[in-house]
């Protein structure tokens, strides 16, 4: 069903299929969005003219290349934070070999230290925040994030199920995505759901969540 979503309904795009090629090659899990899911967060950054994104988890590029598709006619920007130095060199050459090499900023650390620099340098505010690097620290990402959003800003928290078992397993990556349920509840800047889903990532989920102030 999930090939047939995508075959049908998500155009092919060279740049995409030779990024994962390329992850798959240098040994990247495949734990990118699925094309579907790709799309649907490339029209999510549409509906909203997001010209500013920013991604935590870059892992090859994949997401950021479907964001920077999304922005790249409004002259956007695409900021995406990643730990591992080889990883993001990776998603270095995929991401120019899209031609998003100016639209898309890889920056490479912790992203608790990326976001603390990018906080201390007075980042300009962003239309679209994805979520998806290691879960346990969520809720920090996420208290960054609402820093980092004005009124309108969408925030995206990817894998907020996994295999379905958010509400069943204790162990500490979950603790890390129930801490940010916990924080979405709580906030009154964000109105915001989950979704689940089932796909090639099998049963999986994200939040959305809209900031109204
Ligand atoms: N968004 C990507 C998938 C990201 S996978 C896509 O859909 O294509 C998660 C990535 O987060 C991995 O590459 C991992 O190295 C990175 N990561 C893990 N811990 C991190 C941290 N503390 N800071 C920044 N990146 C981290
Ligand atoms: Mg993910």
């Amino acid at each position: 069903m999930n090939d047939l979503i995508t075959t049908s309904l998500v155009q092919p795009d060279p740049t995409l299929d030779a990024c994962l090629a390329t992850n798959e090659a240098a040994g990247l899990r495949s734990i990118d969005v699925a094309p579907n899911e790709g799309k649907l967060y490339y029209l999510f950054a549409k509906m909203i003219a997001a010209k500013r994104i920013l991604e935590v988890g870059t892992l090859g590029g994949y997401s950021a290349i479907w964001f920077a598709k999304a922005v790249s006619p409004l002259h956007g920007k695409v900021i995406t934070l990643e730990l591992s130095p080889d990883i993001a060199a990776v998603a270095t050459e995929n991401v120019a070999r899209a031609g998003f090499a100016s639209t898309v900023e890889i920056r490479v650390g912790a992203a608790l230290d990326t976001l603390a620099a990018m906080e201390a340098e007075g980042v300009e505010k962003f239309d679209l925040i994805f979520l998806d690097a290691d879960k346990a620290n969520n809720a920090n990402y996420l208290a960054y994030a609402l820093r980092f959003a004005k009124k309108g800003t969408v925030i995206i928290v990817d894998n907020v199920v996994r295999q379905g078992r958010v509400l069943t397993d204790q162990d500490a990556p979950e603790q890390g995505i129930r801490d940010a349920f916990e924080l979405l509840k709580n906030e009154k800047r964000v109105e915001c759901t989950a979704v689940q889903t089932v796909g090639p990532k099998d049963w999986d989920g994200f939040a959305v969540a809209r900031v109204v102030d």
